[in-house]
């Protein structure tokens, strides 16, 4: 019976994970590089396929206190903000401070048992023996190991394929601004999404001292810098949106620091599992940000894994029916999400008026197919 296990990487994907693994009673160490918890100062959405996960693992009822129901997501045009589209959510569509996700998760992990062990960072991996080396004269076994350790995951390229991370063309400027900054219309509190030539913008209400989360994308075709985030130059951003609604730029413009971000993606490797070892989260899916996928897909990994663990005994089994659950779903997001950018920033004017119909044609229907994905049935059919 399996019992003791390691996690690599104290983001969402690891913490989710390693708080369900503990919960059904197995030992999680988590092994975290950073000194705390240092999730970058943005917001996050969560959408019904993980939210309703969460509530089942019992975390939502505390999230909920931290974060935010926007209720609504409008769909504008980047010029004069008229609205294209517009839907309702319900209380399972959550906003937050990533600060609050990360702290919360990490806390409940704490509060039943489980270990993380911050300034740790893991050194190599022997997939085989479930080994793994942490100092030069500190080496731990595990029954197994769950690679969480993001996008850049090293063991992946040691251990997987030999994939690195691609440039996507796509870079994302980030801040957080405060609510009396909004603009003026009707629903700029609800979730705002702005389509346009070249590029597209996200604000949204996080839940945490008036804050609002800003995220605008634009297409440029290469990412110089060394590092994936750098702070970014108030003019470089404003010649980048030139011709924007001026209220929504007024509001992006006020953020005290602006982060560039590189956006990269990596294909999915053949198999999410080698030996002992299995791949979670970014580090086994990364995708483009388009649909606000990534994070709810790392909740949907460490829950799918947590059920067949629990009721598959034979560990390769268990772990061979996630890569095959998770595999398809991952896959079908990332060329989702890809598509989403090419939609959002149509440049043509005839074919934007075209977008902008079918947005509002099929905003709802398409929201809904991936909020409601609900890997519970594929597990029980899995199961059966
Ligand atoms: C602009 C932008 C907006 C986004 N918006 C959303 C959204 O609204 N909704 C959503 O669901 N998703 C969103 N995402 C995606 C989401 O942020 C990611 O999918 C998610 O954060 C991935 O979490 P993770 O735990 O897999 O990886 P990470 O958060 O990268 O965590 C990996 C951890 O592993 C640690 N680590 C790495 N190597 C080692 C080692 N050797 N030893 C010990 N520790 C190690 C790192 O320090 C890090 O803490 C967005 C992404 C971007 C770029």
């Amino acid at each position: 019976m399996l019992k003791r296990v390691a996690v690599v990487g104290a983001g969402i994907s690891g913490l989710t994970a390693g708080y369900a693994l503990q919960k059904i009673g197995l030992e999680v160490d988590i092994f975290e590089r950073s000194q705390s918890v240092t999730e970058f100062g943005a917001g996050i959405t969560l959408s019904r396929n993980a939210t309703s996960l969460l509530k089942e693992l019992g975390l939502m009822e505390l999230l909920s206190k931290k974060g935010y129901f926007p209720m609504a997501s409008y769909i504008r045009d980047y010029k004069n903000a008229n609205v294209i589209s517009a839907m309702k959510f319900d209380e399972s569509f959550i906003t937050l401070d990533r600060r609050d996700l990360v702290e919360q998760l990490a806390q409940s992990f704490e509060e039943i048992g489980g270990k993380i062990h911050y300034g740790t960072e893991v050194q190599s991996i022997n997939p085989s023996s479930g080994a793994i080396q942490i100092s030069d004269e500190n080496i731990n076994t595990y029954e197994l190991v769950l690679l969480s350790d993001g996008i850049k995951s090293s063991f992946r390229k040691e251990h997987f394929d030999n994939q690195e991370p691609q440039f996507t063309n796509y870079v994302a400027w980030r801040g957080m601004t405060t609510s009396d900054l909004l603009p003026q219309f009707e629903g700029s509190e609800k979730v705002n999404v702005y389509h346009g030539p070249g590029g597209h913008c996200v604000h949204y209400p996080t839940g945490r001292e008036g804050l609002i989360n800003f995220v605008a994308i634009e297409h440029n075709r290469s990412w110089a810098e060394e590092s994936w985030k750098v702070e970014g130059n108030k003019s470089d951003f404003l010649k980048c949106f030139q011709g924007w609604n001026e209220e929504l730029l007024l509001m992006l413009n006020s953020t005290e620091k602006l982060y560039k971000w590189g956006i990269f993606d990596r294909p999915l490797p053949s198999t999410l599992h080698q030996g002992k070892c299995v791949l979670l989260g970014d580090a086994a899916h990364p995708m483009v940000p388009f649909l606000g996928q990534g994070g709810c897909l790392a909740i949907e990994d460490a829950y799918c894994l947590m059920v067949l663990l629990g009721e598959i005994e034979d560990l390769d089994k268990a772990l061979s029916a996630y890569d095959q659950l998770r595999n398809k779903r991952a896959k079908w997001m990332q060329k989702r999400s890809k598509l989403q950018g090419l939609f959002n920033h149509i440049s043509n004017p005839l074919l934007a008026s075209a977008r902008n119909l079918v947005t509002k044609a099929t905003m709802k229907i398409s929201v809904e197919n991936i909020h409601s994905y609900n890997p519970r049935k594929e597990l029980s059919s899995i199961l059966k």
